[in-house]
């Protein structure tokens, strides 16, 4: 094999987050380790971070899996394939029976290909009857996806190609540490650091909210939990000073008298107070916004991952409304994805309240269309199902869940109120798992089914800004796993399931693209064939395409054509450290891990630079509580308790403690977090969580 750059090997997708940047793997001898190249891409140019230069360790990892296994007291014994699908389909069958098809739920993942996903919500539906699917997205990327729907009439993460980055002159990140998380980014933030208009919010002085020193950017330190706040001041600021673009809201949006009314109480000084965040500063990114030379504001999970996520990213939202910037050719908003298929993975059926497409499942028309694709009754599809914290949350509880199928997604470690998910999970009749590892979820599971992974797999996955791309095949799998295409093929014969399930990820693609046609998120003139000549494929890529690189510069999605402008309201809180003593935990990522850490803690080079969850304390606050750099340190909450070293560091303000969610045990960041969502999103609040904080003298 030869990728288009010459290159000696598969040419696909680096294995972890939504940059998706562009490598070429090539098997070395059967048994060793893989060689990875980076390849010429818009994304990424070449460059990776050091997660996707190890990524395929992965692929020859001691810790693979490589038979089915089935639990036996407190271990595992080995079974054949047979053995363990026929457990699982007579289990299925009969807590069916015995409990109706919603006591059997099922559990994705961002991280599945777009083929997967799709298989997933089918199966779910007409195999296993069940409307209880939903996904590990829903920690991710709910909020933000709910208010660009809500805004847009249609939500793809960055409604324009990341290049496009490359000429702005200002570029505003809320809440999203790109230095840490997506490295080879930062390339497209140049043009804006170079011109000093680099804006970072994050109550941390992150690795990306450094990159503002040079070039003289700007980082807003607000409080956590005062992102809704600071943005209503901003919007009220901009509206005020006359910044506001008042042609493009006359002809491009609706409700603007509303959305002026409802943020007139958020004056600068009154923002000041809530946030921290000193006036000047406001009307400094206020009056750079609106400097008019390309400016783009870009949310990422610090400011969505709250219980009003979907309002703050309304919030971002109406800013750059405001100000004229959505829809035209230099600027813009967006999202950013950060699960590898996180943007595919909401588009094609396995979110609770979805059919393929973006389509809404109760919608009649949506539900038609798909079930004459799927060649089935409309009638038999179920309708929605729940959001994943209280799909979760019904373990153990009358009516709720009696089994659960995992593919791809680390519950035990993902989840808020971890102990709680544990507890769950240990409930049930039947939790199979399908992974790679034997991840903290699996360890629970009856049933643990191994899985082939991303270098061994044809497939698509759509990255952050919306484009289609193959994963490829570069290496043979372990002869003993299989691909979930595979098992759902297998366990839907043993159900005697109605439709089909086909095998080959082409197959699977050209069906996912016909129920997707005339949907928000349009394949329908997409295939492996046509994604196999390079072609830029932006959806929507209606049948003869061509796709969509910048969407909205004629119109939004709402049948009136217009973005409409949503007045949402803050509720600020008393931030803790005030009220009682506590503070604040906030959670984030490290450049070295990856999510639950399930594949990046099988590392070795990346678990050498971050072996463990460490506490980052503020100088001031360390030393009031007695503690020095690398003390053990206690965080408590009602649900639970961490113990883990501390960071002292004045990148974090006073009141604030920051701990990595990648690790599990008893480092794990949602034994701390609680289970309260956004009521519009179902996005748990992650963000803000009132913890105690204690030196531990006898560790
Ligand atoms: Fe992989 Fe993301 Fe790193 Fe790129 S930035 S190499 S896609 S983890």
């Amino acid at each position: 094999m030869t990728d288009a750059d010459g290159q000696v090997g598969a040419a696909t997708h680096c294995p972890y987050c939504a940059l998706q940047c562009a490598m070429t793997v090539r098997a070395v001898d059967p048994v060793g380790t893989p060689e990875v190249t980076g390849r010429e891409f818009p994304t990424n140019r070449g460059g990776l971070c050091k997660k996707g230069w190890t990524s395929a360790e992965l692929l020859r990892s001691s810790q693979r899996i490589v038979e089915p296994m089935i639990r036996e007291g407190e271990g595992f014994r080995p079974a054949s394939w047979d053995e363990a699908l026929d457990l699982i389909a007579d289990r299925v069958r009969a807590i069916r029976a015995e409990s109706g098809a919603d006591a059997v739920g099922v559990f994705g993942g961002g991280g599945l290909t777009n083929e997967k996903a799709y298989q997933l919500g089918k199966f779910a539906r007409l195999a296993l009857g069940t409307s209880r699917i939903d996904y590990n997205g829903r920690f991710c990327m709910s909020s933000a996806a709910a208010a660009g729907n809500r805004a847009f009439g249609v939500d793809r993460g960055l409604p324009f190609p990341v290049d496009h980055l490359d000429e702005a002159a200002t570029i505003m990140l809320l809440g999203s540490n790109v230095a840490e998380t997506m490295p080879p980014f930062i390339g497209h933030l140049a043009g804006a650091r170079a011109a000093g208009g680099l804006i970072v919010v994050d109550p941390r002085r992150s690795a990306t909210a450094k990159l503002t020193a040079e070039g003289g950017g700007i980082h807003l330190q607000p409080a956590p939990g005062t992102d809704l706040v600071l943005l209503l001041g901003l919007t009220h600021l901009v509206i005020e000073s006359g910044l506001a673009d008042r042609d493009y809201l006359e002809h491009r949006t609706s409700g603007f008298e509303r959305l002026r009314r409802s943020v007139s109480r958020w004056w600068p000084e009154r923002v000041q107070q809530h946030t921290g965040v000193p006036v000047a500063q406001l009307r400094q990114v206020a009056a750079r916004l609106a400097s008019g030379r390309g400016s783009y504001i870009l949310t990422g999970r610090g400011v969505e991952q709250h219980v009003d996520g979907t309002d703050t990213a309304s919030a971002a939202i109406n800013l750059a409304l405001v100000l004229g910037l959505v829809g035209t050719a230099h600027s813009g908003y967006g999202t950013l994805t950060g699960q590898g298929n996180g943007q595919g993975g909401r588009e094609h059926g396995q979110k609770s309240d979805q059919l393929p497409g973006y389509r809404k499942i109760v919608d009649p028309d949506a539900r038609e269309h798909v079930a004459r694709v799927w060649g089935v009754p409309p009638e038999i599809i179920p309708g929605p199902g729940v959001p994943a914290v209280e799909l979760l949350a019904s373990m153990g509880q009358p009516d709720g869940l009696r089994a659960l199928l995992v593919h791809g997604s680390n519950v035990v470690v993902s989840a808020p109120d971890a102990a709680r998910v544990r507890a769950g999970l240990e409930t049930l009749d039947l939790l199979v798992v399908c992974d790679f590892f034997l991840s903290e979820t699996a360890a629970f599971a009856d049933v643990v089914l191994p899985v082939t992974q991303w270098a061994e797999e044809e497939g698509t996955m759509t990255s952050l800004e919306g484009r289609v791309l193959r994963r490829r095949k570069a290496v043979e799998p372990p002869a003993g796993v299989r691909s979930e295409l595979w098992i759902m093929h297998e366990l839907a014969e043993r159900l005697a399931a109605p439709g089909s399930y086909s095998t080959d990820a082409a197959e699977v693609f050209d069906e996912l693209a016909r129920a997707s046609a005339g949907g928000p998120a349009d394949y329908s003139g997409l295939s492996h064939e046509l994604l196999d000549t390079g072609v830029a494929a932006f959806w929507p890529y209606p049948a003869g395409g061509p796709g969509t690189p910048r969407m909205f510069l004629e119109s939004f999605a709402h049948p009136d054509g217009r973005a409409r402008l949503v007045p949402v309201q803050a509720h600020p809180r008393t931030p803790p450290a005030q009220r009682d003593g506590t503070m604040t935990l906030i959670t984030g990522r490290l450049l070295g891990q990856y999510q639950s850490g399930t594949q990046t803690r099988r590392v070795p080079e990346l678990m050498a630079s971050h072996p463990h969850a460490e506490a980052q304390l503020h100088p001031a606050a360390a030393a009031g509580l007695g503690l020095a750099d690398g003390d053990q340190v206690e965080l408590s909450t009602p649900r639970g308790t961490v113990r883990c070293r501390v960071a002292v560091s004045a990148d974090i303000r006073y009141d604030t403690v920051f701990l990595p969610f990648h690790f599990a045990d008893g480092e794990s960041a949602n034994l701390l977090t609680e289970a309260a969502t956004d009521p519009i999103s179902g996005m748990p609040e992650f963000k803000t969580t009132t913890v105690e904080v204690r030196a531990v003298r006898d560790p």
